[in-house]
Formats: C-alpha cells, structure tokens, sequence
C-alpha cells in the first residue's frame, strides 16, 4: 500500500484542488465581465443575474476589490427590500493600452477597465517614408509619454496591443508584410518592448482593422444583440475586420481578413502588396483622388493633413461638382461589387464603414443600401444595415486597449492582490460599512 502522500487518494485531491482554482477563476471572470457589460450594481442583482450564489458572489466581489478591478459604489436607488451597495469596476487601478501605427500619423491611447478613455495622443507623421525603426521608435516614445501620464495618476497599464496595417504574426511578435508602411519581417513587438525599458505587462501585436472591429463591436454597448459585424476601413489601404458569432475571425495563422487584397481584376493596376487588380486598387483613396483631381490638385499632395483633404472632397462633393460625384459613384460600384461577395459569404447582421468611407458615407451608404440588394443573392441582402463607424481614427487603438483589457476580465488573477483577503469577512467599504 502506498503512502498518505502518494497514494491514489493524493493524485484525486491534488486534481481536485486543481478544478477549485479552475472553477474559482472562472467565476471571477463572469463577476468582472458581468459588471463590465452592464454596469453597477449590487451583489444580490449579481447573483441573481449570473446563477451563482450570494455567498459565492460576496466572497468573489472581495476578491476583486483586492485585486483592483471592482470598487464599492454607491448606495442603490430603489431596490426592493433592504438597499445594498453597489460595486462597480475600479477605474482607477488599471488601464489597458492601445497604440497604431499608420501610413498618416502613430496614435497611443489609455482606456480605463470601465472603457473610458483615460489619455489619447495622435501624432501626425508620414511612416511610409521612414525608416521602420525610426517609426517604431516615435511609437513606444508616444506610448512611453501616455504610460508616464497614468503611472503618475496612481494607475498601472495591465497590457499594451500594437495595431499595424498589415500581415501580424501574432506567435512571433512581428509585422509579416505590411506594404503600405513598406515592412517586411519587422519584430515590433520586440523593439517597443526593448525601447519601453521591458515593462512588466504583456505586449501583443495585431492586425489595426481586426482590432477597429472588436472596438466597433464593443461600442455598441450592452443591450446590442449584433454578433454578425463586418467592417471595412477605407484609406490608402483598405483593411476590414469580421466577427461572427461574436467572435473576431483570425484563420488559421491569424492572417484572415484581408479584404483589400482580394482581386477583382486580373488585368488590373499594381497593388502595393506585389500583385494586380486588388480590391484596393479600385476602393482606396488613391484610386477615388486619382478619378477626383488632377496630380497638381491639393486633395493628391500627401503633404497635406489627410482630414483636410478628404473635407475638401466632401465640400466639392455637397457643391455638386461633378468630376468628385463620379469618382465617388465610380467607386461606389466597386464597393456596391465587392461587400456585394463579401455579405454573400459572412450574411452579416451590419457592415460598418470606417475611414474615409465614413467621410464620404453620405453618397456611399444610400448607392450600397440599394446596390446591395441587387448584388446579394439571399433576399433583402440577408437583412444585413449598412452603417458609418463612430469612432474615426480611434478605431483600432481603441480595439488595442480592449484586447489588452480582455486579458484581465478572462482571467482576473492576473491582476495581483493588493491586501490580503479574507474570504469569510467581505471587504468592508470605504466607510467602513459592510454592504
Ligand atoms: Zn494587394
């Protein structure tokens, strides 16, 4: 007979404990993540909205609360029964971090675990023609500037997520192909983590139109059903993200959604990525200002702000002049073709269109909501809304900060506990009063 400590007993209470610290992280995920989506609110609405039990959401809370992700809230309105106290996610412990890098400009933004944008900084800057270690570098200066600004107001970032405009390798850390800014093979995670002074929070890459989806997704707030979105970023690139079943879609070595690389003419112009007649090449801005002005034209001087240039299409646009209306419809139809294929294959619930599409989506939208019903084989375009993306050019650092964040509320026990907890006593609120 084996001993006490090896005996078969053992194994079965060692793999039991094992499943407690499983079960346990799990349902500090679904606490935090609960409060995340819908907001304050007491502990006996928690329970009874999750399906766990008073006790267990009490002891949960607390744990939280040490671990700064939840803080005791206010007193709340109109409960039935004794008021409880509500608790809330912390704001002010953590914040998750989001920086992009694109062909106009690096952009750094903070958001706190609540979604709010704590610190946002966007430097105007033309990366196509920089070396990329220079423009890595002006980016983890950019993020190194917001990092200082929240550590000094107590906060402490919990991740950071790159975003770039192309092929990201997420197991390696590096930009595959990203022809717009001209990389290939670039280990960005490396270098900003090197420049940062190796940071003690993870660092991850992603694809910056992947990442505008998940903000998309998330800005629809809690009462949005949507699990079905498709986006698509029109600028010099065009880039699109799509999530089904509410899941963002990454294939089999994360490289999916690279909507502007499918080709739509065999026989067509050159695509900056080495191949012809790309999506891009017809729906891009340069295609709509080479079909827009003339070379000469300011709208075509890339020395000028892109925001500018793209206001004064849309005001020659409203004035009804009729070389932008047609360079407008021209590309139009290529849109109205290629979401046409693209809401065949995904039947999303809302195709979202950012970037400069947005911009002009006061001539897009209408010639898509119609083409679209020609174009799509399922009836009434398989019920899919055509809509302009709110978030302009804060999309993907904003998408960033989010995936940062989500690493947290799947896994809570990542944040470290500040005090000591003690499971059988609920932590006492800031006034000293039990909830
Ligand atoms: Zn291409």
């Amino acid at each position: 007979m084996g001993s006490k400590t090896t005996g078969p007993g053992a194994g079965l209470a060692t793999a039991s404990t094992a499943d407690q610290v499983a079960v346990r992280r799990h349902n500090l995920a679904v606490v935090a993540t609960h409060l995340r989506r819908h907001g304050a609110r007491s502990r006996a609405r928690i329970a009874a909205e999750t399906g766990l039990n008073k006790a267990t959401v009490s002891s949960l809370v607390a744990e939280l609360c040490t671990r700064g992700l939840l803080m005791e809230g206010e007193v709340e309105r109109g409960a039935v029964g004794r008021p409880g106290r509500v608790v809330e996610i912390d704001t002010a412990s953590y914040c998750a971090l989001g920086a992009e890098v694109n062909i106009d400009y690096v952009s750094v933004l903070a958001m706190d675990l609540g979604g709010g944008v704590v610190e946002e900084r966007r430097v105007p800057m033309d990366t196509a023609t920089m070396a990329p270690d220079v423009v890595q570098a002006r980016m983890a200066e950019t993020t190194a500037e917001i990092i200082d600004r929240v550590v000094a107001r107590g906060t402490r970032p919990v991740g950071l997520t790159l975003a770039v405009p192309g092929l990201s390798d997420e197991s390696t850390g590096q930009v595959h192909d990203a022809p717009n800014l001209g990389w290939r093979d670039q280990p960005v995670v490396e270098a900003v983590r090197r420049r940062l002074g190796h940071p003690d929070f993870p660092i991850h890459l992603d694809n910056e139109a992947n990442l505008a989806a998940l903000a998309e997704l998330d800005d629809r707030g809690p009462d949005s059903s949507v699990q079905h979105l498709l986006l698509l970023t029109g600028a010099v690139g065009v880039g699109g993200g799509v999530v089904c079943g509410g899941q963002l879609l990454r294939g089999a070595r994360g490289f999916a959604g690279e909507l502007g690389h499918v080709q739509v003419d065999r026989d067509g112009e050159p695509c900056p990525c080495g191949r012809r007649g790309c999506w891009e090449t017809v729906v891009g801005l340069k295609a709509l200002l080479r079909l827009a002005a003339d070379a000469d034209d300011e709208v075509r001087d890339p020395a000028v702000d892109l925001e500018r240039r793209l206001e004064a299409v849309r005001r020659r646009a409203a004035a009804g002049d009729e070389r932008t209306l047609g360079a407008i419809d021209e590309v139009g139809r290529w849109l109205v073709s290629g979401c046409g294929n693209l809401v065949n294959v995904f039947n999303p619930e809302v195709l979202v269109l950012g970037g400069y599409f947005a911009v002009l989506g006061e001539w897009f939208v209408p010639q898509l909501r119609e083409g679209l019903r020609a174009h799509v084989f399922a009836p009434d375009a398989g019920g899919v809304e055509v809509e302009l993306s709110g978030l302009g050019f804060s999309a993907a650092v904003r998408g960033g900060a989010l995936r940062a964040a989500q690493a947290v509320f799947d896994d809570p026990t990542l944040a470290p506990v500040r005090e000591p907890i003690d499971l059988d006593h609920p932590t006492p609120d800031r006034t000293g009063a039990l909830a």
